[in-house]
């Protein structure tokens, strides 16, 4: 067994159509198992093979310590909607407000090749819901309107921005949109450094050599947004205080 990476992000790799499960070979039993093994590890109520990477119609869930692996699974019979939160291990730090099924009655077939009929409930009902969803390539910012989905987003990225002072002098979403940039700077110089171990070859080190150019432009770049937008931030405050509503 070995854990599995799990794609991130809203990627190619994740939009791809699932394939059905012809055979029940090695193959499929091992990557059944790698992600039972990736789940758990991932702290996530479920996972779906395309998202380490291999389209094939196959997820696991593991709801209330309940393994289950499904394989070329379809919906039978659907519950009526219910509201309830939802995350992604391919979107971590985002929960969104997901309308799905209370309960769903799904055939599918297990790892010792035979065909079974389960009814789901509650929580599970909503991840296999969910992992239906990754065989078509449907993601969870799918689910939510843009605003909705942006506001999310915001949200996310504060509650991850640490427990940073408020700054009184500068506008919410002036120093949200510091803490982005300030964020995506330091991930690309991570990024750029961690890549310098792999960029063994000529043309590689040339192309790294014009991606650190680029991040150290980047920087330079968000500092000077910084100026522009703390002063901006400040003209704005001397505006709300001119103002006798505040
Ligand atoms: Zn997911």
């Amino acid at each position: 067994m070995a854990i599995r990476a799990v794609i991130q992000g809203d990627r190619p790799e994740l939009r791809r159509t699932c394939k059905p499960v012809s055979e029940l070979s090695d193959a499929v039993r091992r990557l059944a198992e790698d992600l039972m093994e990736t789940v758990q590890a991932e702290y996530a109520g479920s996972l779906a093979a395309v998202q380490c990477g291999v389209p094939v119609s196959l997820f696991v869930t593991c709801a209330d310590g309940t393994p289950r692996v499904w394989l070329n699974a379809e919906v039978v019979a659907r519950g009526p909607d219910v509201r309830g939160g939802e995350s992604c291990a391919s979107f971590p730090g985002l929960v969104v407000e997901s309308v799905r099924p209370e309960w769903l009655l799904v055939r599918t077939w297990t790892l010792d090749g035979r065909v079974e009929e389960r009814r789901v409930d509650g929580v599970e009902a909503r991840l296999v819901a969910h992992e239906l969803d990754h065989l078509r390539g449907t993601l969870l910012p799918d689910l939510v309107s843009e605003s909705d989905l942006l506001a999310q987003l915001l949200a996310a990225v504060a509650d991850t921005a640490g427990d940073e002072p408020e700054t009184h002098a500068v506008d919410e979403d002036v120093q949200q949109i510091l803490d982005l940039m300030a964020d995506a700077a330091w991930k690309w110089n991570l990024a750029v450094e961690l890549l310098a171990a792999y960029t063994t070859d000529a043309e590689a080190a040339k192309r790294l050599k014009r991606l650190r150019r680029r991040v150290a432009r980047l920087s330079t770049e968000a500092d000077e947004w910084e100026a522009w937008l703390l002063n901006l931030a400040e003209s704005g405050s001397e505006h709300a205080s001119a103002d006798p509503e505040g």
